[in-house]
């Protein structure tokens, strides 16, 4: 939560106190008495179901408009500050009362039908998804970026589908940084305290009504986390936290921050996903039949599931336990870089597992050790997780076709009897995107017109969906993205306004923004994390020229950036001021924002908003990339290096390939820098800018619009998070 002042919330309870010092607090379930027809408020604000419909989100929004933003779209808080009197206004209101009426059984009957089975995935025994991260929605702030927004999205395309499974993940009390850039242009992170009692999260409890706790060794010590259930739509999602009475003040620190700490918070951090997760799910009496390892982070889970293998069975050994195990799990890997993957020193490895635990898989130190180095015999190898995820599942894959082959690439040596990376069991299924969640809902409303109010389902069905999306007529998609790109040219202008701008040297320091951008100017997006791999400067090589085409006075071009630097790389930092600080006297600062502190509710303003998306990353190096899959269902067109998902879906007609697909061994990295920046200039120069600004007789982009139809019709169906799922259901769970 952003810092709220007490002043704003007249009655609000004392025990919100935002400067109060308490470290546990127990007050959940505060109930804001509600007039007798809105009491299905309270029902709604627990399920995260309300996010992904507009309908549902309206509801909220309507109570009170500036509270909504205030809060930052948290309808628990909303709740619990809205005044009195907006409620009785809403409760007399029968237009408010009807809809909020016809939402209700929207609810009821998305929840009353029963889960159904897939094969051997059945409700007694569902899938278990484990991830370090989820990005559900923004007033559930325990994500960071892609991976977590990927999981949320598999969470909720699982809902809609009905799909027995249950996920495990940490609450971080303290999240993950917000970003603010000062008046040189640095990047600062600021941590912000989120109370699980202020979120829609309930305390998982025992039949004693007590909290579940589950108990992990680590340090030399017992150490305890509880359980919070968050509900998205029909899925149950776990989150342990180890913020409890019972531990020690340093412990109680494990699940602060994500992605936060040193490599020691990390380890712990991870055990007490793997192995506290699956402790959880024991007290719960789950029973899964598969579990799914959603990046190497929870990899330790393989480990608790063998231990538990051996305790039941005395006469079984490690080789038994390790063919069971396998056979219960499967492993999705998402990066494409060694350096990328978790890695932990032995010394590490060894103080976190006791001699006990070791033991009790029947193996040796040594031997554990070793199912974490790619070779074995290396002992000055770390420990990784992938290895480790790698060796202990029965199936792995990699998140588009590319990343499929350099995964196989990439782990070959950990298959000392293949000789052929074509032959290393690595597969892939491509990530997507969970559409409701992300088509803005001037599009919705025109699917439901033209293809019907299920218009999320016909998506299914590609033929069904060409058919239905070549119904809307040119002017119908375009008046849409106008007004969708026009709010995105408000929140820019409410974003960037700065009462106290201090050297002016920044691109992101501006007194007046009331004229700041124009809806008719051609606006690219460009939002991302500030990787060196993502060439954040690719666009900036030749500023010269750069500058002449954002100025150019009959078709001109605006930029807008966002995007967050890992807290501890000043390389990134670097590069990011360089960006905000470009030349004072040229064009750029009217041409360019960049938006601060990159999250789900920015990029969706973004993804819905911009004209084109813009993505150079070094080849092969973009895993997949899912934002723009995004803008794709909204109408907008891709201008991206032939990498990731976009290598499967370009189609020529549907958006701009930058550079060719070649094999770039024998080049420099400078030549390959070099080239696709002039590719990507001349692109701009010579198809995208003039596509853009050619106008048939009617006043349209009549040719601009048939691509941007095109990428509706191709991309919405291939790159959906529901095709996903059932990619996972049938090719990998069963
Ligand atoms: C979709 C999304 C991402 C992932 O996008 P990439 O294409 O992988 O960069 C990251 N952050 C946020 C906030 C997103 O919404």
């Amino acid at each position: 939560m952003k810092e709220i002042s007490t002043e704003t919330f007249t009655n609000m309870q004392p025990t919100l106190s935002v400067e109060s010092e308490q470290t546990f607090r127990n007050d959940f379930y505060f109930k804001r008495e509600l007039p007798e027809n809105l009491q299905f408020l309270e029902t709604l604000s627990w399920n995260f179901f309300w996010s992904w419909k507009p309908d549902g989100v309206n509801l909220f929004r309507e109570l009170d408009p500036a509270l909504w933003e205030k809060c930052e779209q948290n309808p628990r808080v909303l709740l619990k500050n809205v005044k009195g009197l907006q409620l009785w206004q809403k409760a007399n209101d029968t237009d408010y009362v009807a809809k909020l009426q016809r939402f209700a059984e929207e609810f009821e009957n998305y929840h009353s039908s029963s889960p159904k089975s897939f094969g051997k995935i059945t409700p007694e025994n569902p899938v278990a998804y484990f991830c370090a991260e989820y990005g559900v929605h923004n007033s559930l702030p325990i994500y960071s970026g892609g991976l977590g927004i990927l999981a949320g999205d598999h969470l909720k395309s699982a809902s809609d589908g009905n799909v027995p499974l249950v996920a495990v993940g940490l609450f971080y009390r303290y999240g993950y940084f917000r970003q603010e850039i000062a008046h040189d242009g640095w990047q600062e992170e600021r941590y912000s305290d989120s109370f699980a009692s202020e979120l829609a999260l309930q305390p998982v409890l025992n039949e004693n009504g007590e909290r579940t706790l589950v108990m992990i060794h680590i340090r030399g010590r017992a150490v305890f986390a509880q359980a919070w259930l968050a509900n998205i739509g029909r899925i149950s999602l776990y989150l342990l936290d180890t913020n409890v009475a019972e531990n020690d003040e340093i412990d109680r620190l494990i699940t602060g921050h994500l992605y936060g700490g040193d490599t020691e918070t990390r380890i712990v951090q991870e055990k007490i996903l793997g192995i506290g997760g699956v402790r959880l799910l024991r007290k719960l009496g789950i029973e899964p039949v598969v579990y799914h390892l959603n990046e190497g982070h929870s990899a330790f889970l393989t480990l608790e599931l063998t231990r538990e293998f051996l305790e039941e069975r005395e006469n079984a050994d490690f080789a038994d336990a390790v063919s069971f195990v396998k056979e219960k799990c499967v492993f999705t890997t998402h990066t494409p870089v060694a350096a990328g993957n978790d890695n932990f020193p032995l010394s590490q490895i060894k103080d976190c597992f006791d001699a006990n635990f070791i033991s009790s898989l029947k193996i040796s130190e040594e031997q554990l050790y070793e199912l974490g180095r790619t070779n074995p015999d290396d002992k000055s190898e770390w420990f990784g997780m992938t290895p480790l995820a790698i060796r202990l599942t029965r199936s792995a894959n990699g998140v588009s076709k590319k990343h499929g082959e350099v995964s196989r690439q990439l782990w070959l040596k950990l298959f000392p009897e293949i000789t052929q990376a074509d032959n290393v069991p690595i597969t892939y299924i491509t990530n997507g995107v969970h559409a409701p969640t992300w088509v803005a809902p001037s599009f919705q409303t025109i699917y439901e017109k033209y293809i019907g109010k299920h218009w999320a389902e016909v998506l299914h069905d590609a033929a069904a969906w060409r058919a239905g999306v070549e119904k809307i007529p040119a002017d119908k998609i375009w008046n849409a993205h106008q007004l969708v790109k026009q709010l995105l040219i408000s929140f820019i202008r409410l974003k960037t306004f700065s009462t106290e701008t201090g050297l002016h040297d920044t691109i992101n320091e501006r007194e007046n923004t009331s004229k700041l951008f124009s809806p008719d100017i051609l606006t690219i997006g460009f939002a991302r994390r500030i990787a060196a791999y993502k060439r954040w400067n690719l666009l900036l090589s030749d500023l010269e020229r750069l500058l002449k085409i954002v100025n150019n006075v009959e078709k001109p071009v605006q930029f807008v950036f966002a995007g967050k630097a890992h807290p501890q790389d000043r390389a990134a930092k670097l590069l990011l001021q360089n960006l905000l600080s470009l030349d004072e006297n040229s064009q750029w600062q009217r041409r360019a924002v960049f938006l601060e502190d990159y999250d789900q509710e920015v990029a969706r303003y973004l993804v819905q908003g911009v004209d084109v998306w813009m993505n150079v990353p070094r080849r092969p190096l973009e895993a997949s990339g899912t934002s723009g899959q995004k803008v794709a269902m909204n109408g907008g067109l891709n201008l991206s290096i032939l990498d990731g998902w976009w290598i499967e879906g370009y189609n020529g007609e549907n958006g701009f390939a930058i550079g060719i697909l070649q094999d770039d061994n024998e080049k420099s990295q400078e030549t390959i820098d070099a080239e696709d920046a002039e590719s990507l200039y001349q692109i701009l120069e010579t198809e995208v800018i003039p596509t853009y600004y050619a106008k048939d007789e009617s006043g349209l982009p009549s040719e601009w619009i048939r691509r941007m139809k095109n990428a509706l019709i191709t991309l919405t169906p291939q790159f959906s998070s529901d095709r996903m799922v059932k990619d996972y259901i049938e090719k990998i769970y069963t």
